[in-house]
């Protein structure tokens, strides 16, 4: 049996592991464009910033591949014949499969905006955005990002590590706050402006200017204001990356179209991670799942779904973490920006913080946990949502959750008298 998996990410990698654990014997080939070797795509800021090697974001030593005879080819896949069997590569290979994996991760978004491919504009996903960034800061002085997100937080941080001024569009009237409720939003938002950025709220791109080189040069807003820099970064949000299964029957909608086993409407044709896109995703989920855990989980179902067993994916408990400049993100559960019918949303806050942690009550039980600037441990966050845990027990075992001794000590009685002087109705 030859697999084919297009994509060296950790939903790739995960399938690829899981399947040689499954199926000693098949033969399996890795593909991608970007690199030979999977390496840490959230470690991409701390190669820029000097706080890592390229080398130290491979969570697995070179030789690791041919140990586990897991083939590894690198190129560009330009078309898939889904009748032949055959994926075919930029450079004229052909590879023949019997099971074929679309992992290909995502592209970042590009609205259609005047300017958006001049040269010194570009998004941060890929080791090509990194290299193309160690260009553009050679010329950039100025820096303008747009959008809110994870990702052009950590761009901008990139930037003014290297002293580059940095202005920051924000289409929101506060950072994040379509996914933060409003206290985490505004701390964030208050973090991002003590740490020098330009930070320009209910603000958006309206066109990009070359300058009299032709690289960039400026920025309108929506607003009409312009905006002089040597750089913009687009970092409005990602998609799933389709182009593999152009000119082909594979179904598409947002992402490559797969049912909950991850397997597409094509036979041995499969999809998983960023680029796939499920049908039915389980009640509060997302069809589009676009974070690193669910990959990983992904990869591993879909390993025993290629391995012939009769599996669905199950997300488990959502959780996410992130950092914004120094400040740490945790999330466990749904934490929406407003409670929704029947949740209670509790919050403490550090005065001089920057800390806090909002925890989420329906019928008497935490479902959902944010913690700002505080590390928990996830197992006993997981747990607790999970057993029901009621409000009175998280509260009494806080220091259980705590992951830094030193911070439990410090802060846990404040926030649990501050979240019990809260109201929850009975
Ligand atoms: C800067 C940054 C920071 C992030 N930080 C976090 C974080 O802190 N926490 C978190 O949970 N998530 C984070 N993410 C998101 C996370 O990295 C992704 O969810 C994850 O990498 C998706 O994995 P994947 O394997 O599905 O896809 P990818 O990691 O995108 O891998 C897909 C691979 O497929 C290859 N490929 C695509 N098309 C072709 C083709 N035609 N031919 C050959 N190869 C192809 C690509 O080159 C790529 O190597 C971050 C993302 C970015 C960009």
């Amino acid at each position: 049996m030859e697999i084919v998996i297009i994509g060296n990410g950790i939903t790739g990698i995960s399938a690829a592991q899981s399947l040689r654990e499954l199926q000693p014997d098949w033969k399996i080939t890795i593909v991608s464009g970007e690199s030979t070797y999977h390496y840490s795509r959230p470690s991409l800021m701390y190669v820029f910033m000097g706080h890592m090697r390229y080398q130290e974001t491979k969570p697995f030593p070179d030789h690791y591949w041919a140990e586990q005879r897991l083939d590894l080819v690198r190129g560009w896949v330009t078309g898939i014949d889904t009748r032949a069997k055959q994926v075919k590569l930029k450079d004229g290979r052909a590879l023949p499969y019997d099971k074929l994996l679309l992992a290909t991760g995502s592209i970042s978004n590009k609205f259609g905006w005047p300017g958006q491919d001049l040269p010194g504009v570009q998004g941060l996903y890929s080791l090509m955005d990194l290299k193309a960034l160690y260009e553009n800061v050679k010329r950039a002085k100025r820096a303008v990002i747009v959008g809110g997100g994870l990702i052009g937080i950590e761009l901008g941080e990139m930037l003014v590590s290297r002293g580059i001024q940095v202005t920051f569009l924000v289409r929101e009237e506060s950072y994040w706050s379509n996914v933060l409720p409003a206290e985490e939003s505004a701390m964030v938002t208050r973090l991002i402006q003590a740490h020098g950025f330009d930070l320009r709220l209910g603000s958006e791109l309206a066109e990009i200017h070359a300058g009299p080189d032709g690289s960039v040069g400026s920025v309108t807003t929506k607003s009409g204001e312009r905006i002089e820099c040597e750089l913009v970064g687009l970092t409005a949000g990602v998609r799933p990356n389709l182009a593999v299964t152009e000119g082909t029957a594979i179904p598409t909608g947002r992402g490559i179209l797969v049912n909950d086993s991850l397997e597409t409407e094509t036979p041995d044709v499969y999809a998983a991670g960023d680029c796939a896109e499920i049908k039915t995703p389980g009640e509060g989920r997302n069809t589009l799942q676009q974070v690193w855990y669910t990959g990983k989980l992904q990869g591993r179902c879909v390993a025993h779904v290629m391995a012939g067993e009769a599996k669905t994916y199950d997300p488990g408990l959502w959780y996410n973490s992130a950092k914004f400049l120094d400040l740490e993100y945790q999330t466990y559960g749904f934490v929406t920006p407003r409670p929704s019918e029947g949740e209670t949303y509790l919050w403490w806050e550090e005065p001089t913080g920057p800390r806090g942690l909002r925890l989420v009550v329906q019928d008497g039980a935490v479902t959902g946990i944010n913690a700002m600037g505080l590390r928990l441990r996830h197992r006993v966050c997981e747990r607790w949502i999970l057993e029901k845990a009621s409000l009175d027990f998280v509260l009494d075992h806080l220091a259980e959750a705590a992951f830094d001794p030193e911070l439990c000590r410090r802060f846990e009685p404040e926030i649990r008298f501050a979240l019990r002087g809260q109201p929850v109705p009975a």
